[in-house]
């Protein structure tokens, strides 16, 4: 590793703890995954700074300080199995691969699945699934789940996600209107019902009903 190289990531695993990211077993995992093989081309250069950056597809490879926070507050165990709604850049699915036991993970752009799936392959990324599938009907076959996280703003907290969520299962998700000021939320579900806790103003891509057509 160059000088510089080593120096961005000190940099920017200095951003993700001045950023409130404080769970150690979280910035382990994202000290081990290299956002830099997750962005390619124009952008590549970035790929260590605290920014959302362009991937294919018109999506986005989410905020480090933002991936961090929505997986802290996941307090992901090493027993639980976790499904991400929005695989985009696989960045996300692999941070949590160090954390859970096992990972589904799904797309509506069967483009992005595809490249995420071959960089879980390089590095040896055995207890992660990816799936092209339209994310807001969870994923039927592998339900219940321990965590939820989606990764993609819907209006309210998709319906067939709370109903795969286990009885004290975890689900983090943006919610609110796809170009008004989103937040992300917390989603407990106790014995009586489900519980919601407001994080933080976030702003993501929208999730879309259906596969894209595009690819
Ligand atoms: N977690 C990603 C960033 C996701 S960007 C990362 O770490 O890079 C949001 C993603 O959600 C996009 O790739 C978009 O295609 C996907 N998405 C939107 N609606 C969806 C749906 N209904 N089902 C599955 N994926 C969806």
């Amino acid at each position: 590793m160059t000088d510089d190289l080593a120096e961005r990531k000190m940099q920017f695993m200095f951003a993700l703890r001045s950023k409130g990211i404080t769970d150690m077993a979280v910035l382990t995992a994202m000290e081990k995954v290299d956002r830099g093989l997750f962005v390619k081309g124009l952008f590549a250069d970035r790929a260590y700074e605290d920014t959302p950056l362009p991937i294919p597809c018109g999506q986005t490879i989410s905020q480090p300080s933002v991936v961090g926070l929505m997986t802290q507050a996941l307090n992901v165990s090493p027993r639980d199995k976790v499904l991400e709604v929005g695989t985009g850049s696989g960045y996300q699915a692999a941070i949590l691969s160090h954390l859970a036991r096992r990972v589904y993970t799904v797309d509506r752009h069967r483009r992005l699945v595809t490249e995420a799936k071959q960089i879980f392959q390089d590095l040896d990324l055995a207890n992660v699934t990816a799936f092209s599938a339209d994310g807001s009907f969870g994923l039927p076959d592998q339900a219940p789940f321990d965590r939820i996280i989606v990764t993609a703003a819907a209006e309210d907290p998709p319906g067939p996600l709370l109903a795969q969520l286990k009885l004290g299962g975890i689900m983090v998700v943006p919610v609110g209107q796809s170009d008004a000021v989103q937040s992300m939320i917390k989603v407990v579900r106790g014995e009586d019902g489900f519980d919601y806790e407001e994080i933080r103003p976030v702003r993501f891509v929208p999730l879309v009903e259906g596969m894209a057509r595009d690819n």
